[in-house]
């Protein structure tokens, strides 16, 4: 643990050295099904799997205000299945070839002063070089891909998932209307999407590693693409950015991280329970953000943690950070105000430059100054009446889901083809043909082995591509792998619960 965090103490200082924003590292080189200790190991967000369902979280949570999570028609999705609707062939524009006449040169007396050019914004023009495949596609070359708020720009021998921009466009909308912050408005780029840079890991399997944000765009790799949790999360850092380049304290801009993310799968699993597994279950951010000792964050004052790690925490200083935001958003409905209250007090310079670190009473004064200056004693108050508030073990509702897919992920040493946590379901059907074509056409890799694990009491029918009923299997009865030759989709039979449903029956690689 102690390495761990000195680990995570270093990223953090690497990372403010570089003048880099703070980063959402993901580690998934555990199995799906270990993940509870996953997400101890590494120093920054990780998913667990909490299998123990607790009624007062859940219901708790229901009390929790969410006027601002009002869904506008912009977040429904388009029903295009489509990726995107043509793509169409790049066209460079050939320079005009008429030669212009040289002017006569004016005898110029006063040279006029160059007049410092103002930053402007080009946009990028889309480059769409997909392959497209049953579902999904593989960039074939160099992809610039256009998002209403993003703008990707993703490497050869990429694959992009079924409907991406369509999910994207759902997750950013919904990330502006539940932050109040909004991705365009900076002036530097005025007119331009956020940048989001895509790495490929091209000498290993993997397509997992760090992500990470700064004040000109947001980092992140392939396999971030297939699982949308990290894009959210460093996303939430460059609307941060968008309103102002200051670099806060961990638990300041960690918080609006954590917490926007946290909203964002709330927002999910209530209005589109079908892409649960894009963002993550909102137990996922429990798992991820856990105190395990209060009184250590009790016994110093906010101030303290500015400039100190809370060793209780898993992910440094991440977990105060949500429970602060948790409880501005709850108490004063505005858990983004002081970044621009901020600004407007001590205006950062904006420019494509890197930001600067406030200083850490500028940091405490900012929230007194906006929230009262009782603001922290009150939200340990507040804490100690709602720790339970953060305990993880909440199911995840896709019960209002119909059919759903799931992507595997290709981690350090192995193939994680999983839901990752626990799910209610009403008469759901999960596709695989999505996930087996993306491992035999874009990973190389066979599936003939592919055997289904699902917690006992399911019951399950299995059918072909064409829809056809195979065989109905369940109710399962203790350990029971269910082979998978043929299958192209599973229906989990009724109403019921599941802690698991992962998929297995992959050789182990050596990067
Ligand atoms: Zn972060």
């Amino acid at each position: 643990m102690k390495t761990c965090r000195r680990k995570g103490l270093l990223l953090l200082m690497a990372v403010l050295l570089l003048g880099v924003g703070a980063c959402a590292t993901k580690n998934n080189d555990m199995p799906q099904n270990d993940k509870a200790e996953e997400g101890k190991l590494t120093e920054e967000i990780t998913p667990t799997e909490a299998v123990m369902p607790t009624e007062e979280v859940k219901s708790t949570e229901e009390g929790k205000s969410t006027e601002a999570v009002t869904p506008t028609e912009e977040v429904k999705p388009t029903a295009t299945p489509e990726l995107t609707a043509t793509p169409e062939p790049t066209v460079t524009p050939k320079p005009t070839a008429t030669p212009k006449p040289t002017p006569t040169p004016k005898p110029t007396a006063t040279p006029k002063p160059t007049p410092t050019p103002k930053p402007t914004a080009t946009p990028e023009p889309e480059k769409i070089n997909i392959e497209y495949l049953t579902s999904g596609g593989i960039t074939s070359d160099e992809t610039v891909l256009k998002t209403k708020h993003l703008v990707f720009h993703i490497p050869a021998n990429v694959y992009i998932p079924e409907n991406f921009v369509e999910t994207v466009d759902i997750l950013t909308s919904a990330m502006e209307n539940l932050s109040g912050l909004k991705f365009e408005g900076n002036p530097v780029y005025s007119d331009e999407r956020t940048k989001v840079t895509v790495e490929k890991i091209t000498d290993a399997e993997r397509e997992m590693g760090s992500a990470y944000a700064s004040p000109d765009g947001v980092y992140i790799c392939s396999g971030d693409l297939l699982d949308l949790y990290a894009l959210v999360h460093e996303c939430s850092h460059a609307l941060q950015f968008n309103q102002s380049n200051w670099f806060y304290c961990t638990w300041a801009m960690e918080g609006i991280s954590t917490y926007t993310t946290y909203k964002v799968q709330k927002y999910v699993e209530e209005n589109y329970p079908e892409l649960v597994y894009m963002v993550g279950s909102v137990d996922q951010s429990f798992g991820n953000f856990t105190i395990t000792d209060y009184e250590e964050l009790y016994s110093h004052p906010m101030e303290y943690w500015v400039d100190n790690i809370l060793e209780c925490s898993w992910n440094d200083n991440y977990p105060i950070g949500f429970r602060l935001m948790w409880y501005l958003d709850e108490t004063y409905g505005e858990y983004t105000k002081w970044i621009s209250e901020y600004e407007k007090i001590n205006p950062y310079y904006r420019s494509r430059d890197m930001g600067n670190v406030i200083q850490g009473e500028d940091q405490i004064q900012i929230f007194k100054t906006v929230y009262g200056e009782t603001v922290f004693e009150d939200f340990y108050l507040w804490l100690k009446e709602n720790e339970a508030l953060f305990e993880s073990g909440v199911v995840a509702d896709l019960s209002g889901a119909k059919e759903v897919w799931v992507y595997p992920s290709c981690t350090y040493s192995q193939i994680v083809y999983s839901m990752g946590f626990s799910f209610q379901y009403e008469d759901l059907l999960v596709d695989i043909a999505v996930g087996r074509e993306y491992l035999e056409e874009y990973k190389g890799k066979s599936t003939k082995d592919m055997v289904l694990l699902v917690s006992v009491g399911t019951t399950l029918e299995l059918y072909d591509a064409e829809g056809n009923l195979l065989r109905t299997e369940g109710p399962i009865q203790g350990y029971h792998p269910i082979a998978l030759d043929g299958v192209s989709s599973v229906k989990l039979v009724g109403s019921g619960t599941t802690s698991q449903f992962v998929i297995e029956g992959f050789e182990n690689y050596k990067q």
